[in-house]
């Protein structure tokens, strides 16, 4: 029988009951004959709290020690679930980030794993003892904790599985699956049982926060199949209740869109009466980029007389008081450039691998959002996907309507 990685997230190790609800479900996937390695988040709220702690003291932190001090509510988890395992007469015992080692870059606050060469964790959980890990840390080179980033266990889980050439990865988390739309908003939202590695991190990447983008580009690239599903569910990983996260490929039925997702994450900006000369968009981009602000979609108008031009482009909305900072340090090379913005926007995207081998698929979105009255600001296309930035009032009236108008409603 194969080795199972079984990442358990922040509501579902909460409490001392939930964490021995995981204690279960181990030993029930122990008894249908798998090896284990479990990776466990923090108790839910923890990593906030002690993120909060930091700024307490300073809002501007040294990266070390903050990594030092949110890194250790996975200590807990991991710890308290090996107790519960030995309790009921399993081999178990804790890892944390160090010991294993997960060796990564020195980028504190949000490392890259670099390796996981561990021959001891190998040889325990060969033995059928269950390796606890304790996700979210890292270790670099010269031995200083770092942490992967918010939701980082993920990514933890998706390498230890890729290190211990693990059949799958089960994410349990406290919804059913990955949705064709955010449940709270489409009462008609169906669990997909089945999506692609692309589709996910498209998912992942405009809103639907279940599983951290890194990590499905690492599953990808190591071709690690993922579940996602819940723990507070009779259903165990081996018996499939979730949405599996595989190649293409293993995809036998496509649809053309498996998703709606929406994102009030983004504000607009506009910069009006731009020079229309070679270098501009440079001049735009450049200290942006320098500043860590991550510009999304882009568009630059025709300018009728080729002589000024507009610009429109979307960032994350907490990041928009900065963006307008920088812009005005620019603007004073740029005579004549007026700065307009908007944080009243929504994203909304259709998301599916179908859309490759399918025409009018983009145009149904227009139409559908065409009747309902919606007008749509910017729009941008990837081969996956299509997205469209409106205005945030009409957010659920949209998704409800792409929703409907792709069939993606469920019967009943
Ligand atoms: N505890 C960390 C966080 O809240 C990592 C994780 O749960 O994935 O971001
Ligand atoms: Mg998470």
């Amino acid at each position: 029988m194969g080795v199972l990685v079984l990442k358990f997230g922040g509501t579902s190790v909460a409490t001392v009951p939930a964490i021995e609800n995981v204690a279960n479900k181990v030993a029930a996937e122990i008894k249908n004959g798998h090896k284990i390695a479990v990776v466990v988040s923090a108790m839910a709220g923890v990593t906030n709290q002690l993120v909060s702690y930091c700024s307490e003291i300073n809002q501007i932190f040294n990266p070390q020690e903050y990594d030092t001090v949110v890194a250790a509510g996975e200590q807990i988890t991991s710890g308290l679930l090996a107790l519960a395992l030995q309790k009921r007469g399993i081999g178990a015992r804790s890892w944390l980030g160090w010991q294993v080692p997960i060796v990564t870059n020195d980028v504190h606050g949000k490392a890259r794993i670099r390796s996981i060469d561990s021959p001891a964790l190998k040889t325990s959980v060969m033995k059928g003892d269950v390796a606890v890990i304790a996700g979210f840390q890292g270790v670099t080179p010269e031995g200083r904790l770092t942490t992967l980033g918010r939701g980082g266990s993920d990514t933890s889980a998706v390498a230890v599985a890729a290190a211990l050439r693990a059949d799958r990865c089960d994410i349990y988390t406290d919804v059913q699956g990955v949705y064709t739309a955010d449940p709270r908003i489409v009462n008609r939202a169906r669990k997909l049982n089945k999506i692609s590695y692309e589709e996910m991190l498209e998912m992942a990447s405009v809103g639907a926060k279940v599983l951290q983008t890194r990590s499905v580009e690492l599953a990808m690239k190591e071709k690690v199949p993922l579940q996602v599903l819940s723990s507070f569910e009779e259903a165990l990983g081996s018996d499939l209740p979730g949405t599996l996260v595989v190649d293409e490929g293993d995809i036998v039925e496509q649809e053309v869109v498996s998703g709606v997702t929406h994102s009030r994450d983004e504000a607009k900006v506009t910069l009006r009466s731009l020079p229309d000369v070679p270098g501009v968009a440079a001049r735009v981009f450049g200290p942006l980029a320098d500043a860590s602000i991550n510009v999304d979609m882009i568009v630059q108008n025709l300018s009728p007389d080729s002589k000024k031009t507009d610009l429109t482009f979307t960032v994350p909305r907490a990041d928009l008081p900065r963006t307008l900072e920088v812009l005005k340090a620019i603007s004073k090379d740029l005579p004549g450039t007026q700065i307009e913005s908007s944080a009243d926007v929504a994203k909304i995207s259709i998301i599916g691998i179908g859309m490759r081998s399918y025409v009018g698929v983009a145009q149904k979105m227009f139409k559908t959002l065409a009747e309902k009255g919606i007008n749509i600001q910017v729009i941008t296309t990837s081969e996956i996907k299509v997205s469209v930035l409106i205005s945030e009032e009409y957010t659920e009236l949209a998704v409800r309507s792409l929703h409907t108008a792709y069939g993606l409603d469920h019967e009943s």
